[in-house]
């Protein structure tokens, strides 16, 4: 089932899966193993060492090319493994230019991690694609997107970006977990890579930890193999297992998370106790036509600001729900709600943290699957009670 042709739905059960060659499993074995038996030195049935490859992540890593329509894919041990990968790519000296609102743990790893090592991160708004050209300079080496971006759903036009780099050495990357595949598939629009946290959307069920990484690109994919197989941050095959499971209802569930969170942001949006809500699939949002060209739809995650600005106030009424889980992620088939400024975004400094919108009000949802009138009424009743 090699085809690359076929429609996402199908790839995602499919793409890249064979019934398992020992006894024909439909579903591929947790291959628990760290070695192989070899009839001669170096003579092996295609398998040598579970860090360098292991079935149950090649199967994952099929699965991943063909939703992503890549060459080549590796799965790690969490998004951020994943991240730490493609950076390892570039030298000291080298620049890094990223979307200014990225999500919090990849802001740690760039300014807390990787300066020290000598890599030159400036955060920027890409909002408008043409100010890229500003910011390049001969150091320039990579161009790191997340779209929408966490947590203020802010959209970067990928293709007029790549565009931008078309010609020159400078690697356009992308964080594709809150969009996941479904919604859209950034080595199409001209990305070098797209990164995930398979933790999310493509886990989809909150069990498991881990990250990939996927690629056109038959040299740099050399280079993405030797890093990964020299450091060591794989994906396990017990987490392996559970990520394939998880991606063969991901157009399901991501069909239902798209309609949960459109009705649950129009909810929103007309509430009193309401200011603002950021969603790419209002008219109004300034990113709105990006969104449409870009994506098949909205997306399972919505920002918004409550009137109150107290911090106090806003995180009362976020204890008062019952479905939403108040809980650090998002992408699972149960919604969840979280307060950025102390939680995913807690590790940014405060005057960052205002400077992108991140102010003490503001709240996240991850709209799960469940029935939406449940979820409309659960959000009614948190933010009808008096304070
Ligand atoms: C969660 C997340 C990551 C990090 O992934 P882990 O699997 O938690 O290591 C990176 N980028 C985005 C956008 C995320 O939401």
């Amino acid at each position: 089932m090699n085809k690359t042709t076929y429609r996402f739905e199908t790839a995602a059960i499919h793409g890249g899966q064979q019934p398992d060659k020992a006894y024909g499993a439909v579903m591929p074995p947790i291959y628990q193993t760290s070695t192989y038996a070899q009839t001669a030195p170096g003579k092996n049935l295609g398998y040598g060492y579970s860090r360098g490859a292991n079935p149950t992540r090649t199967a994952l890593e099929n699965s991943l090319k063909s939703l992503e329509q890549g060459s080549h894919a590796f799965a790690y041990a969490s998004g951020m493994a994943a991240v730490d990968a493609v950076l390892k790519l570039l030298q000291p000296g080298d620049q890094v230019i990223c979307t200014q609102d990225i999500y919090g743990g990849s802001f740690r790893l760039f300014k807390g991690i990787f300066e020290q090592y000598g890599l030159v991160f400036k955060f920027i708004d890409l909002g408008n694609a043409n100010d890229l050209s500003k910011h390049l300079n001969k150091d320039t080496k990579m161009v790191w997107l997340e779209s929408p971006t966490n947590p203020m759903l802010q959209l970067v036009d990928i293709a007029a970006i790549a565009a931008q780099l078309k010609g020159t050495d400078i690697l356009l990357a992308v964080d594709n977990t809150f969009a996941s595949p479904y919604l859209q598939q950034p080595l199409n629009l001209g990305a070098d890579i797209v990164m995930h946290s398979a933790t999310k959307y493509l886990g989809g069920h909150s069990d498991v930890i881990a990250g990939a990484l996927v690629v056109k690109d038959e040299a740099l994919a050399d280079r993405l193999r030797f890093i990964t197989n020299s450091t060591g941050a794989i994906c396990g095959p017990m987490d392996s297992f559970l990520v394939v499971r998880g991606i063969k209802t991901l157009a399901l569930r991501m069909q239902r998370h798209c309609e949960n969170t459109a009705k649950i942001a129009v909810f929103l949006k007309n509430h009193p106790k309401i200011e603002n809500v950021f969603w790419p699939g209002f008219p109004e949002h300034p990113n709105h036509e990006i969104a449409k060209k870009q994506m098949r739809d909205f997306g399972g995650m919505l920002a918004f600001k409550l009137r109150d600005s107290d911090q106090n106030a806003t995180i009362a009424c976020i204890q008062r729900l019952n479905l939403f889980t108040l809980a650090e992620s998002l992408g699972g088939v149960e919604s969840l709600i979280g307060h950025p400024a102390t939680m995913s975004h807690g590790s940014m400094p405060k005057n960052e943290q205002l400077k992108n919108g991140i102010s003490p009000n503001l709240v996240r949802l991850s709209v799960g699957i469940e029935a939406v009138e449940d979820l409309i009424d659960d959000l009614k009743s948190a933010l009808n009670e008096n304070d």
